[in-house]
This record gives C-alpha cells, sequence and structure tokens, in this order.
C-alpha cells in the first residue's frame, strides 16, 4: 500500500527523481537492498541523533513507533514549553519528523536537523524547507532553521562531550534561498504519488547527486560498453554528450574534451588497446629498491570517536596487508595483521608493521598519501614511533601515480584509475567473488564483527573475507608491477 501522506524522505527521494520515488513506492522489489557501508551510515546517524538529544536536557521524546499515537503525544506536548524530539508534524497530505523542536520564545519553534556529516551539505537546506513548511501548515510558528552536525576538530577525552561534538548552525537564510517554489516541488512529488504508471525520466546529473541513485545499473544498461559516461572526470558535461545523441566515447569530437587524458582514453578505445608511455614506465620503475613492501591498511573511521585523543572520522586502522618481493621476479612474502576486540588496535598494529618493514626498500602503496596519513597519525598519537614514521617517508611509493597520470591506460579501466579497476583491467583478478569487495565495506565489516553482536561462526567468515580481501589489494600490486614491467620491456 502506498503511504496516505508524503514523508520528508519519501519527498527528497521524489526531488532527486520522480521515476526512483515511484519505484520506492510501487516497484520495490525492483530496487537492489543497501549494502552494509549505507546501513552502517543509517545506524551510525540514530546514534548521532540520540547524543545530539543530550545538548537539550529537559527535552521530551515523542515516541516514533506507532505513528498516530506519536502524533497525539507531539500535539500534546507542544504545550509543554519544552524542546521535542521527533515530534511528528502532519498537515494535509504531508509530514515529517522534527529531529529537535526547540522553544525559542514568543511562541515560535526553532528547527534543529542533526546530521552525522562533518559539513553542511546543500541537499540539508531542501530537507529543513520541507520540515518548515510542513510545521508551519500545521500552524506552528517557525523561528530559525539550524543544523547540529559533527565537529571533526573535537579530540574526544574521556566521556564524549555533545557540547563540543557538534556545531550548530543557523542556515535559516539559506533555507530561505531554496523555500521559492517548493510548494510546486511538493505538489508535483504528490502527484507522482498517486500515478498508476511510473514516470517516464531520462538519466541525467540527478543519477549520482546529491545521492547515488542504487538503479543506476537498470537505467543505465542501454548504453554501450565504451559509453561517454565512463569518460574521465566528465562530470555533468557527459550527459550533454548524451543529449546530442553521442553514446559512445569513440564518437566524442575532439574539441569536446577537456585534458589530454580524455583523448588518451578515447584513443585506447577506439584501438582496443592499452596506451602506454614507456619512458615514463621505465622512470617510475626504476624508483623501486628491494627488497619492494607492498602495504595497504583498512581502516575504520566512525562519526562518534571511540578512542581518546582521536577526532571524529579518523581513519582508524585495524589490518594490514605486507607482500614483501625480497628481488626482481623473487615469490612474493605475504604477512598481515588484523586487530582482535574493539580496544584501540593502533598499538598493536604499529608495533607489528614495525617489526616487518627492515630498514630498507620501497615501500609500495596504491594511493600513499592514504597510507602516510595513517603512519604520521600513528606517529601522532604513539610518540615513540615519530623517528620511525620519519623514516619511512622517503622509502614511499605510489602505485596510483603511472595510472593516475594515464602513463598507462587500459580501455577496460572505463575511465577510472583506482585499483578495483586497474587491477581486473590489466590481470583480469577482480573483486567480483570476494565477500568484501570494497575498503568501506571492510571497516563497516571489522566493527560488526568485533562489536560482539554476531556468533562466533559469523565473526569467523567476516574475518577470513578480510583477510582475503586486504591480502588481495596487496597482491594485486604485486601483478600490477610485473604487468607494468612486461609493458615497458616488451616496447623496447
Ligand atoms: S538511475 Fe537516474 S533515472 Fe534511473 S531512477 Fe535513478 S535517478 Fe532516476
Amino acid at each position: 500500500m502506498p503511504p496516505s501522506v508524503l514523508s520528508k524522505t519519501n519527498f527528497l527521494y521524489g526531488l532527486q527523481c520522480h521515476k526512483y520515488f515511484w519505484k520506492l513506492l510501487y516497484a520495490r522489489e525492483e530496487i537492489p537492498p543497501v549494502d552494509e557501508a549505507t546501513q552502517f551510515i543509517f545506524d551510525q546517524g540514530h546514534e548521532v541523533g540520540n547524543l545530539a538529544k543530550k545538548l537539550f536536557p529537559d527535552g521530551i521524546d515523542i515516541p516514533t513507533d506507532d505513528f498516530q499515537a506519536s502524533i497525539r503525544i507531539t500535539k500534546e506536548q507542544l504545550s509543554s514549553g519544552r524542546p521535542l524530539f521527533e515530534a511528528n508534524m502532519v498537515a494535509g497530505d504531508i509530514c515529517c519528523r522534527v529531529d529537535i523542536l526547540n522553544p525559542a520564545g514568543d511562541g515560535a519553534w526553532d528547527i534543529i536537523e542533526v546530521k552525522s556529516a562533518a559539513s553542511v551539505k546543500e541537499v540539508n537546506m531542501a530537507d529543513v524547507a520541507f520540515q518548515r513548511l510542513c510545521c508551519r501548515r500545521s500552524g506552528l510558528k517557525i523561528g530559525k532553521c539550524k543544523l547540529a552536525y559533527i565537529n571533526n576538530k573535537y579530540v574526544k577525552k574521556g566521556e564524549i562531550d555533545p557540547a563540543q561534538l557538534f556545531i550548530i548552525e543557523d542556515i535559516t537564510d539559506r533555507v530561505d534561498a531554496v523555500s521559492d517554489g517548493l510548494q510546486e516541488q511538493v505538489e508535483a512529488v504528490l502527484g507522482v504519488m498517486s500515478q498508476e504508471q511510473c514516470p517516464e525520466v531520462a538519466i541525467g546529473p540527478h543519477c549520482t547527486s546529491p545521492y547515488s541513485c542504487p538503479l543506476q545499473d537498470k537505467c543505465w544498461e542501454f548504453l554501450p560498453e565504451h559509453n561517454v559516461l565512463a569518460l574521465y572526470y566528465g562530470g555533468n558535461r557527459r550527459f550533454e554528450l548524451l543529449e546530442n545523441g553521442i553514446q559512445e566515447i569513440k564518437d566524442i569530437p575532439d574539441d569536446f574534451f577537456s585534458n589530454e587524458k580524455q583523448r588518451i582514453q578515447q584513443d585506447s578505445v577506439i584501438k582496443g588497446e592499452a596506451h602506454i608511455n614507456r619512458e615514463a614506465i621505465r622512470l617510475f620503475l626504476n624508483r623501486l629498491q628491494y627488497p619492494v613492501y607492498y602495504l595497504d591498511f583498512e581502516t575504520f573511521a566512525t562519526a562518534i570517536p571511540l578512542y581518546d585523543g582521536t577526532h571524529p572520522y579518523q581513519q582508524i586502522p585495524f589490518q594490514f596487508s605486507l607482500h614483501v618481493v625480497e628481488n626482481t621476479g623473487a615469490e612474493p612474502r605475504h604477512h598481515m595483521y588484523l586487530a582482535e576486540g574493539m580496544e584501540d588496535p593502533r598499538p598493536a598494529l604499529a608495533r607489528e608493521l614495525k617489526g616487518l618493514l627492515g630498514d630498507r626498500g620501497s615501500i609500495v602503496a596504491y594511493y600513499s598519501p592514504f597510507e602516510e596519513q595513517v603512519l604520521r597519525e600513528l606517529a601522532g598519537a604513539f610518540p615513540q614511533y615519530q623517528g620511525w614514521v620519519d623514516s619511512l617517508q622517503p622509502r614511499m611509493l605510489d602505485l596510483y601515480r603511472p595510472f593516475k597520470s594515464f602513463h598507462y591506460y587500459h580501455p577496460e579501466q572505463k575511465g577510472s584509475a583506482s585499483l578495483k579497476s586497474v587491477l581486473p583491467a590489466m590481470t583480469g583478478v577482480d573483486y567480483d567473488g570476494l565477500g568484501i569487495s570494497n575498503g568501506k565495506v571492510a571497516g563497516v565489516a571489522f566493527l560488526a564483527a568485533e562489536r560482539g553482536s554476531l556468533s562466533e561462526a559469523e565473526r569467523e567468515v567476516i574475518r577470513e573475507n578480510l583477510g582475503e580481501y586486504c591480502g588481495q589489494d596487496t597482491s594485486g600490486m604485486v601483478l600490477i608491477v610485473n604487468k607494468l614491467t612486461e609493458a615497458a620491456e616488451r616496447l623496447l
């Protein structure tokens, strides 16, 4: 049964795409389930929301489990003059839950929307504008619109201090700015709600912004293999090409390109072979000093910091994989560390890594600024490692560079220089069969396994998957360097 009133969440879906919104209501089975990383973001949002309530100790929680009861209790409590959490406002055919409705004097109320992000985003304005419209239609006098979001400069010391963790920003002016035309937008989405047929919507920038739409695979499947949406840094202009009837990268006119890498991509697609800048690759490979250490960290990052001395969204390393190649062509040796439990994983991880990295030889990472940042933060937290971390810096080598610079580009990379694109394109080894296939899921899976809510058997499966995933990142780097070496030599 479709809902009889339009909620704020559904309005925002409808605002992004009428088709997606309709499918949500009438063909939900076509929408893929949310992945673990997205579910983690939702769950974290609830945790953050609960913490924000502590900013208003005399606030009243409106129950969320019974829709009708929550409307009644909200009405009753509006006369209490106290802050209301999750106030349920219904006005005709629209409704919303207000995170915090805070009395502002003179009979007015401030709307405070709580977000677990560390910045204010444009999509937050439409979100709050809808709430304000709903509240005003219910007869409420609204004062300011505010956003409570995470202060990522906050450093945990003992108990979390909500007053320091949150930044509360007045966004009334920005909400005003998006409120022109809001009524029409609401009417349009309400119109879709009562439509029997799914509206036709052409693909466009709305497929990726403000959120990546989960129906992309379905809606984009009519496109040919090397289509313009895979154009490197194509941005929204990619969709202009489609509007002009150009679907294939090979057909993009030369004057469209904004950089040389896009030309290399097109050339590589047309020729059906990799573009190889032999000289640049040889220069890169010449920098490798044996033994070579291929290093990858897995990290998690939480909005609410877990350990003293850390800040929101700090990357906390809990695992590393290290493949060591002693000499050119030698078989790699593999080492791995995976923390257990929810104790701060960093001291043991640093100790273990220090014992393995030796004092000479290149340390190769794919997008090494990330590994370097993790190492710097380790040294910041545990000063006894400062000298060691400083000594690693000159040994670091970024394997991402030859691909970012398009010194090597394979048409199967489809416009991406990420490890997940480069490895399958060069070697045929992909991440499809793995239980964990990206770093975000790895972090979330680790937290799920070690926070103690799973059975021992489930935990073991996750730990095996983590080992396999992180190990593939570093064994993949070894394969990539071998392939680069072959490619450079073949062209000599
Ligand atoms: S992929 Fe694009 S067109 Fe298709 S439902 Fe999603 S946003 Fe709409």
